[in-house]
Formats: C-alpha cells, sequence, structure tokens
C-alpha cells in the first residue's frame, strides 16, 4: 500500500500510515457487483464501471427500516413499499 500523502510503502493490514499519520483511504467498491476492490484500481474489473468509496457508498444508501430494500439515501419514499422516511 502506497501512502496517497507522503506517497511511502506500508504494509496494507495498517490503519494509518507509520511515516505521515495519514490515514489509510478506504478501499473502493463497484456500486453494480459490490465487490471491494483495491485503492489503486479506478474501475470494476469484472464490470468497468468507475468504482467509488466504500465511505461514499455507504453514505449514499440506506436500508429501508420496513422491507430491508437498500434505497438511496435522498429518497423520502421507499419505492419498494412506500415506507416514508
Ligand atoms: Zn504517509
Ligand atoms: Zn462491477
Ligand atoms: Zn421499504
Amino acid at each position: 500500500m502506497i501512502c496517497p500523502n507522503c506517497s511511502n510503502f506500508y504494509d496494507d493490514s495498517y490503519a494509518f500510515c507509520p511515516y505521515c499519520g495519514a490515514e489509510k483511504p478506504a478501499p473502493k467498491i463497484c456500486p453494480r457487483c459490490e465487490i471491494l476492490t483495491d485503492i489503486s484500481y479506478n474501475f470494476c474489473p469484472r464490470c468497468g464501471r468507475p468504482l467509488v468509496s466504500i465511505k461514499d457508498y455507504r453514505k449514499k444508501w440506506k436500508v429501508c427500516p420496513r422491507c430491508n430494500h437498500k434505497i438511496n439515501n435522498v429518497a423520502k419514499q421507499c419505492p419498494y413499499c412506500n415506507h416514508r422516511f
């Protein structure tokens, strides 16, 4: 893993860079296949879609408390069961 802040190489299992203390970037995920990929990848190796950071991905989606479908975070109503938030 190469630190995006100081460009030093450090172990993948570390959560912070031991050289400059920068937090390890969040892994990336394909919004379609939902596979986690290496943080250095920009596109999904399976479907070619642009990858998003897992942090952004979690922010973007919420789970409907009534039907447990995954829906967009900005939605005010669940498209599956019409549950209002
Ligand atoms: Zn660093
Ligand atoms: Zn994909
Ligand atoms: Zn629902």
